[in-house]
C-alpha cells in the first residue's frame, strides 16, 4: 500500500490508500472532488471506496461527484448516516473494515463532533484521525464535551509508537506555536518545530506525524487528567 497526501482547499489534507499491486484505491476525506479526479486519472487508478471520519463540509465536499463518477462505495459512522452524503457501508466502534487488500479498525473518536471515527490502517501502521488529533493540536469541541475528547485522545495514544499520524488538516505550525508557549522548555517539541520549519520551507506537508513524536511533543496529549486538558483547549480556543 502506497498513501499519497492530496492537499484540498485552504488547509485540507484528502488521503488516498492506494494498493499498488491492482492499482485500486480508498480516499479519507475527499474535501472537494477535483483534486482527488486531477491525481487519479494521471495515475490510472480506481477509487473504489470513500472513507470519512466525520460529516464536516471540508471532509465529505467530494464524496457526491467521486462517487457518481467512479461508483465509488461510501464508508462512514452508522449513527451519522443522515449526515454523510452518499453513504452506504455503515460501520461502528471496534469494527475491522475490511475490503479486497484494504483493512482498518474503526475507532470511534468523540468530541469534534459525536460520530467522528478514526480509521487505523494497523498493516500500514497508520491511522487517519480527522479533526480529532493534529499534529501538536486537537480538534474543536464542537459536538462533544470535554471529557469524550480526552477520551478519544487516550484511545489514540495507546496504538503503538511507530504508528503514523494522518489529520485533517495542515495545522501544525500554528499548533507549535501554542505548544511552545506553554512547554518551551520541551527539547523534542523544540526539535520538532525545526523540522516542520525545514518541511513548510520546502512546500511538503508536516504530514504525517508519528504518534511517538505527538506523545513527546504535542501538549494536548501530554495533559495528564482531563481538568488540565480542558484548560488548554479553553486557551487555545482564544490563542
Ligand atoms: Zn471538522
Ligand atoms: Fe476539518
Amino acid at each position: 500500500m502506497k498513501i499519497e497526501i492530496i492537499p484540498c482547499l485552504q488547509d485540507n489534507y484528502s488521503y488516498l490508500i492506494i494498493d499498488k499491486d491492482k492499482n485500486d484505491a480508498c480516499v479519507v476525506d475527499p474535501s472537494e472532488a477535483k483534486p482527488i479526479i486531477n491525481f487519479i486519472e494521471k495515475e490510472n487508478i480506481n477509487l473504489k471506496y470513500i472513507l470519512n471520519t466525520h460529516h464536516h463540509f471540508d471532509h465529505i465536499g467530494g464524496n457526491k461527484e467521486l462517487k457518481q463518477k467512479y461508483n465509488s462505495i461510501v464508508v462512514g459512522y452508522k449513527y451519522d448516516s443522515k449526515r454523510i452524503p452518499e453513504i452506504s457501508v455503515l460501520v461502528e466502534d471496534k469494527q475491522i473494515w475490511k475490503e479486497d487488500n484494504f483493512e482498518a479498525k474503526i475507532i470511534h473518536i468523540p468530541g469534534h463532533t459525536t460520530g467522528h471515527i478514526g480509521f487505523y490502517f494497523f498493516n500500514e501502521k497508520a491511522i487517519f484521525t480527522g479533526d480529532t488529533l493534529f499534529s501538536l493540536g486537537c480538534g474543536k469541541i464542537f459536538e462533544g464535551t470535554y471529557e469524550e475528547m480526552f477520551e478519544s485522545l487516550s484511545k489514540i495514544k495507546n496504538l503503538p509508537n511507530d504508528t503514523k499520524i494522518y489529520c485533517g488538516h495542515e495545522y501544525t505550525l500554528q499548533n507549535s506555536n501554542f505548544c511552545i508557549k506553554h512547554d518551551s522548555q520541551n527539547l523534542n517539541l523544540q526539535n520538532k518545530i525545526t523540522s516542520i520549519k525545514e518541511k513548510l520551507d520546502n512546500n511538503t506537508p508536516t504530514i504525517p506525524s508519528t504518534l511517538k513524536d505527538e506523545k513527546e511533543c504535542n501538549i494536548f496529549l501530554r495533559a495528564k487528567n482531563v481538568d488540565s486538558f480542558s484548560k488548554l483547549r479553553d486557551l487555545k480556543d482564544n490563542f
